[in-house]
């Protein structure tokens, strides 16, 4: 599967595991880096630079194959100190970032003088356009179906991925909403040349969550996700949990609420140990629309082997309809 992604990648499939808070360590990302697709190291997951350079390492020494570093820059409770970060990637020699958040542009000079490709993660075309200005590789465009923050103008992927691909002369991936050969049958069809899935590859063996939470997830449907922050104008998509539903009503009692107020509930080292601990209504945990096809917990070898597989196969039964064959299978 050649696209402009694998090839600016130097990957064998058009798949990436985007950055999630709290699971992307160094087990997942090199078992999606060896299943031939990008895995991503969350930078902020690291509770400092150095660590990060401490797993930049572990990563290294379990897969040979490409990896990538997400940078996320977004309102957090502890401002991180994003430019020793940007150090750390830079000096520890990563090649591939994926950026996320607000834009990236301060950074953008030092990733490229160090010859890193760079795929910005964002939710809205004109973020996209601005992004490809400021001389980014790939955008990552996330639908309003994704995980964490779909961003204020609720687009679905339907429509803001094939109006990414047409506005960008940069490649598209698509993110949010895909779990499955369909729905990366379908991206390609909207113009995207890879795919991005965070809530997926959160239920694998080898993401580092508690199985308690993988079987909550399994056991989830399309309609169990619940968007908070909206009232804050930093909506994040959630796992529709008791934490979630709490957060809603305080921010849609008359009156709304401030952060401060739901800052107890919504931290993120509350959403990290609960994931850790497998207690599902411990934290917020993030999960995207997509939670509604999934229904095991595979290798990410094995997903990846099969998504490909079903995807040629949807791509395959798509040009027999356009010839005029009634009869395959759907
Ligand atoms: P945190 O404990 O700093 O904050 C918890 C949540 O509250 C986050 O969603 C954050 O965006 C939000 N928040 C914090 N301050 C806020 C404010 N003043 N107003 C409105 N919302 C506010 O978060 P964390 O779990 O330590 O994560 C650190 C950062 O990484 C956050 O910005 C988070 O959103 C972001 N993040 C990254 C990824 C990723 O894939 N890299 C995924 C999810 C979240």
């Amino acid at each position: 599967m050649k696209t402009r992604v694998t090839e600016k990648l130097g990957i064998a499939y058009p798949i990436i595991q985007g950055g999630m808070q709290w699971v992307g360590l160094a087990e997942l990302a090199s078992a999606v880096s060896n299943a031939g697709g990008l895995g991503i190291l969350t930078g902020l997951t690291q509770p400092t630079p150095e660590a990060l350079r401490d797993e930049i390492a572990r990563c290294r020494s379990m897969t040979g194959k490409p990896f990538g570093v997400n940078l996320t820059i977004l309102p957090t409770v502890k401002p991180p100190p994003y430019a020793e970060y940007v150090r750390a990637i830079i000096e520890s020699g990563v090649k591939i970032v994926e950026t996320a958040g607000n834009s990236p542009r301060e950074f953008i000079a030092a990733f490229k003088e160090h010859g890193i490709t760079l795929v910005h993660k964002c939710t809205t075309v004109r973020h996209a356009l601005s992004a490809e200005r400021n001389g980014v590789d790939i955008v990552s465009i996330d639908g309003l179906e994704c995980a964490g923050h779909p961003g204020e103008d609720d687009v679905g992927g339907l429509v803001l991925i094939p109006a990414a691909a047409r506005a960008l002369k940069i490649p598209v991936v698509a993110s949010g909403g895909i779990a499955d050969g369909r729905g990366m049958a379908a991206a390609f069809a909207l113009g995207a040349e890879g795919i991005n899935m965070g809530t997926r590859f959160c239920v694998t063996r080898e993401a580092p969550i508690h199985d308690n939470i993988k079987q909550a997830l399994v056991g989830a449907s399309e309609r169990d996700t619940a968007l908070i922050f909206r009232t804050l104008k930093n909506t994040a998509r959630v796992y529709s949990n008791a934490i979630a539903r709490e957060v809603r009503s305080m921010e849609y009692r008359p009156g709304g609420c401030r952060f401060d107020e739901i800052r107890p509930l919504v931290v993120g080292t509350r959403g990290r140990a609960a994931l850790q601990s497998g207690e599902v209504d411990g934290g917020v945990i993030s999960a995207g629309q997509g939670v509604g096809l999934i229904d095991d917990v595979p290798t990410c070898a094995d997903l990846i082997e099969r998504m490909v597989a079903d995807c040629r196969q949807r791509l395959h039964i798509a040009s027999a309809w356009a010839e005029g064959a009634a009869d395959v299978r759907r």
